[in-house]
């Protein structure tokens, strides 16, 4: 060993997870099909196997396959203890939440998460006896008030789903760390590589796999990474109680992914910033929802923060109606529309997000009301110009009414 720290993003992303014990001669991780792991007679199988990571035991708890997704997605989250993986993103978060809440617990939800987490605090934790507040991210000063002595955890998001609102999240995880509660964050929009979760704070690190990791929109995936083995432990266990495992086969095309991301995600933050300057200054466009676009709500926390963005952005409509918004969505030809994102091709959608909100309001306070309803658009791998030209034609299908 020269002791030398492979300190680039792109380097990491070559490297990680490639132990020989996983790899052989070959250099990525074979495909371990296995549902059954052999013994060598009866003996072994009375003795049994420990049940720690990177044993053959029986295949619900992996094969080398996912142990080096595992591995490397730890060696990418600076002061990650060790990850597990999930069938898909909402399956991690659920398994996250499920994995350190109790019955009698109180939860405390940013009021700009994904709106399948919400759900999943109606329809799923409180069925369990676990209640959920939601707060307003930005109101640091009314934070503290949120919580009670039944609080044992906060689940941020940063930026906001839809609406791109940044949070100080070392400013939130100690408060939260203060009052006695485990901060968790989605952190599918930065990965990482463009915000190191357990250095700004947070306990636990949550991403749908499915977006940038994945990144050719053939795979569902999501990870739980842990600041340290007590949580990571209890994660674990509840995880293997849930029967949680994922195919080698996906493991391995997320791996194939992740060894790209970096490049990946560099070009589509260089587009998506490109595209956010241009929509700024369309008339018809009264907010662009960037935070890597300088002026933009949540910039300077962003540039605090952050080590890197992606390709996903919102804007809104300067008093439009909806079928405005369909009229500019439905002219696009090089733009998919559907769900997800972190693909290599774009997609865009219409989004009014006030259903999912209950803390704060949509519009935002200060804003004209009318200008409320928005295109989310995910930037792919495709020329700045050619997406550019594609918008163009958008805008001028929706003014022919
Ligand atoms: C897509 C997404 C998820 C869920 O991921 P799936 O793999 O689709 O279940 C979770 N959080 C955020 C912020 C997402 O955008």
């Amino acid at each position: 060993m020269s002791g030398r720290k492979a300190s680039g993003p792109g380097t990491q992303a070559v490297e990680a997870g490639r132990k020989k014990e996983w790899t052989g001669p070959v250099v990525n991780p074979p495909v371990w099909r296995a549902s059954t792991h052999l013994y060598e007679d009866t003996a072994a199988l009375a003795k049994g196997r420990p049940n720690v990571d990177g044993n053959f035991y029986y295949g619900r708890r992996g094969s080398p396959t996912q142990w080096a997704l595992c591995d490397a997605l730890t060696q990418l989250e600076p002061g990650a203890f060790g990850t597990l993986l999930y069938p898909s993103g909402v399956a991690a978060i659920a398994g996250a939440l499920m994995g350190i809440l109790d019955a009698g617990d109180v939860l405390l939800i940013t009021d700009n998460a994904y709106e399948p987490s919400r759900n999943m605090a109606e329809m799923l934790l409180k069925p369990f006896g676990i209640e959920t507040r939601y707060f307003d991210p930005r109101d640091l000063d009314a934070f503290p008030h949120a919580f009670c002595d039944r609080t044992r955890a906060v689940l941020l998001e940063s930026p906001g789903s839809l609406t791109m609102e940044i949070c100080d999240v070392p400013a939130l995880a100690a408060i939260a760390r203060k009052k006695g509660a485990l901060s968790l964050i989605d952190n599918t929009w930065a990965g990482p590589l463009g915000f190191p979760a357990f250095e700004r704070g947070c306990d636990i690190s949550i991403m749908a796999l499915t977006k940038h990791v994945g990144g050719h929109s053939d795979l569902m995936m999501g990870s739980v990474a842990a600041k340290d083995e007590e949580i990571y432990t209890r994660l674990r266990q509840r995880a293997q109680l849930l029967g949680q495992v994922v195919s080698p086969d996906d493991a391995a095309l997320a791996l194939r992914g992740l060894r790209t991301m970096p490049l990946r995600l560099a070009r589509s933050s260089e587009t998506a910033l490109a595209i956010a300057e241009w929509l700024r200054d369309r008339p018809e466009v009264a907010h662009v929802l960037c935070p890597m676009l300088p002026g933009s709500p949540g910039h300077d926390l962003w540039k605090r923060d952050f080590t890197g963005g992606c390709g996903l952005l919102s804007f809104v409509l300067k008093g439009r109606r909806p079928d405005a918004v369909s009229r500019l969505i439905d002219g696009l030809e090089m733009f998919g529309i559907g769900f997800s994102w972190g693909g290599f091709e774009s997609l865009a959608i219409p989004f009014e997000p006030s259903r999912a909100r209950s803390a704060t309001s949509w519009p935002p306070e200060g804003w004209d009301r009318d200008d409320r309803f928005g295109v989310r658009l995910a930037i792919g791998l495709e020329d700045r110009d050619d997406l550019l030209h594609d918008l163009e034609q958008g805008f001028a299908a929706m003014e022919r009414a």
